[in-house]
């Protein structure tokens, strides 16, 4: 069974035909971003752009796009981003959810975290979320970047922080951005020196400890088990829905008028946990008994 449910963000792809005792489900989000080219200005080889696309601002040198230079940069992007956040979540099936026969055992797959990133010209519809793109000149090592408005560099890996030790923090900034186009915020979001209703954006809020400056949503490279969130909370649309449907099929909850009263409560008490080590689909003893699997031998079954 494949299903789809678009969100805002994304679009998201449960995939239980690829289900086996090796194999789990596979949860793939799709963001399609739209790119365009900022070139300067009346068509010359080289010209200037402000600091965040603000008159207020101070320049910086651009030079104009070349066919290859922006396939090149956009091929870069796509595919490194990509990497960075695909297949690098499993969650752990504990609400019973999609059963699957193999012989006379009944499995529950986990979830695989897949990540698909699409790169189109800003022009294509349907596109999530689009950006600006200046191509600093090579004299230029710094450009007041937004989410709407990226630099060539922004792909390049930059030092962000400094840990109490005085290590450099690096960070590739467009890994970090489509964190927050997942959805995520920054890693110290939530904090006493960093109010969710407050600035999220403020310099606290990049993290203060050095394993928080170090994560992925604070200035560095590190991933977090709360990253899976975007994929856990599609899940949870998926899962629901696999619940009612089965609720409707169901004549006997139908008459005792139970479909709304059991659908959420198992949804709620539903965590999804997440591990970034792979865990194999569990036979229903394994999942009555809460038991990880983290190596299954290859034997017939
Ligand atoms: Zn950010």
């Amino acid at each position: 069974m494949k299903k789809k449910i678009s969100f805002a963000k994304f679009d998201a792809e449960l995939n239980t035909d690829c289900c086996d005792p090796y194999n789990n489900a596979e949860l793939t989000l799709t963001l399609r971003m739209g790119f365009k080219q900022i070139n300067p200005s009346g068509g010359a080889d080289k010209g200037t752009y402000h600091d965040y696309g603000d008159a207020t601002e101070p320049t910086r040198k651009i030079i104009k796009w070349t066919a290859t230079s922006w396939t090149n940069w956009k091929t870069n992007f796509v595919s490194s981003a990509e990497a960075f956040w695909t297949g690098k979540f499993w969650l752990i099936n504990d609400s019973g959810s999609f059963p699957f026969t193999k012989g006379t055992a009944t499995y529950y797959p986990n979830v695989w975290c897949r990540f698909k990133l699409v790169g189109n010209e800003s022009t294509v519809a349907g596109n999530h979320h689009t950006i600006d793109v200046v191509r600093l000149d090579p004299s230029e090592s710094w450009f007041g970047s937004h989410s709407t408005l990226y630099d060539s560099k922004d792909t390049n890996s930059v030092k962000k922080a400094t840990t109490s030790a005085g290590k450099k923090v690096m960070q590739r900034a467009h890994v970090h951005e489509v964190g927050h186009l997942l959805g995520l915020d920054h890693v110290d979001v939530g904090k006493p020196h960093c109010p969710a209703a407050g600035d999220t954006n403020a310099g606290m809020c990049y993290g203060v400890a050095d394993a928080d400056k170090l994560a992925v949503m604070g200035s560095g490279m590190q991933l977090r088990l709360e990253n899976a969130y975007p994929w856990r909370e599609a899940l949870r649309a998926f899962a629901l829905e696999e619940l009612m449907m089965a609720a409707m099929g169901n004549p006997l909850l139908l008459a005792l008028g139970r479909v709304s009263l059991s659908m959420p409560v198992a949804s709620i008490t539903s965590v999804w946990p997440a591990k970034m080590q792979r865990h194999y689909p569990r036979t229903e003893a394994e999942l009555r008994a809460g038991t990880m699997i983290t190596a299954r031998p290859k034997r017939p079954l």
